[in-house]
């Protein structure tokens, strides 16, 4: 029963529900950062209060989307994994994003100030981007993950080596681009090592691993999990009881959400944390 004449408008809407039983990643990134970070003066190459300001963003998302079960961030990027059985907004892919954006885009300006105290926002005010992309294994869905980690390495050795040639080499920005043009990471090892005595090891994590974000269960012995887990696999439906769904809401909600810089490209990361993937 139609309400108006105009009614007939929503049968334009195109459907954009995601895959069943996939694993989706909201990926989002910061609108024209390179600008937005020479404005507000962010020290290159790494601001800490920058990237902790995109953690508290992400870790408020979490903490209001409790659907979201990992979240991965480096420089002004974030990654949300959804579960695979995930069925917010019956897997809309649009209020999906949006949601999520909005969210973190609302935080980042509201905590702002916490951050960077000393230098009020002003427009144009900061903005995201964001996409959705499915996975369908866990492999995929790990691949997903170590190919942001490896960026994330790659991008840091770079940065940390131009900024040094510049800050300490008194190099100009072309001429450190063309010192570091061809050069492998064990180039780039040795430059910052023989020319500013800098063990690129001794790095903070935050800067060289990135930002992982979940919630802190206890963690698991990967030698007994396994076998158990294995058994469990086979045994469960693909669909949870309604009963385990409420209990697993519940969990969700009263888990404290932890930001740490691990690997999160070897397996360890992931049979220690068993309860992220199953
Ligand atoms: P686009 O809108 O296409 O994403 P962009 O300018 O944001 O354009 P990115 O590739 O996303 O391009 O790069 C992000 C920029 O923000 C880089 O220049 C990076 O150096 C800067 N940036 C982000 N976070 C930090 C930080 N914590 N400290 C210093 N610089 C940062
Ligand atoms: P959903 O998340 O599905 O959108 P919702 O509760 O936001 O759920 P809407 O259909 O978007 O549902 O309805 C918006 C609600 O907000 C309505 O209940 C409406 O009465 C209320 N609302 C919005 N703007 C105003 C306003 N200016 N004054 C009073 N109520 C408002
Ligand atoms: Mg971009
Ligand atoms: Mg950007
Ligand atoms: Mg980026
Ligand atoms: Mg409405
Ligand atoms: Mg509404």
């Amino acid at each position: 029963m139609a309400n108006s004449k105009f009614e007939y408008v929503k049968n334009f809407e195109q459907p954009d529900n995601l895959l069943l039983n996939t694993w989706i990643v909201v990926r989002i990134d910061g609108r024209g950062f390179t600008k937005f970070s020479s404005k507000y003066g962010f020290e290159k190459p790494n601001d800490r209060r920058a990237l902790d300001l995109m953690n508290a963003a992400a870790q408020a998302v979490m903490y209001e989307i409790p659907e979201v079960t990992i979240a991965y961030g480096i420089s002004d990027e974030y990654s949300f994994v959804f579960h695979k059985s995930c069925t917010l907004f019956e897997r809309r892919s649009s209020k999906l994003v949006t949601t999520i954006v909005s969210t973190f885009s609302s935080y980042y300006i509201h905590l702002w100030s916490t951050y960077f105290p000393d230098t009020p926002l002003s427009p144009p005010l900061p903005s995201f981007d964001g996409r959705a992309v499915c996975y369908p294994s866990v492999q995929n869905l790990r691949d997903y993950m170590s190919w942001r980690q490896v960026d994330c390495h790659i991008n840091n050795l770079y940065n940390t080596t131009f900024w040094a040639l510049i800050q300490k080499g008194g190099m100009g920005n072309l001429e450190a681009e063309e010192l570091l043009k061809g050069t492998y990471a064990a180039d780039k090892n040795e430059i910052l090592f023989s020319k500013f005595g800098i063990n690129y090891n001794n790095e903070p994590e935050i800067y060289k691993k990135g930002s992982v974000l979940f919630r802190g269960y206890e963690l698991v012995d990967p030698a007994t999990h396994n076998a158990a887990a294995e058994a469990d696999s086979l045994a469960e439906p693909v669909q949870q009881s309604k009963n385990q769904t409420e209990n697993d809401k519940k969990r969700r909600a009263k888990a404290r959400i932890v930001i740490e810089h691990l690997d999160i490209i070897k397996d360890e990361f992931w049979d220690r944390r068993p309860w992220l993937l199953s």
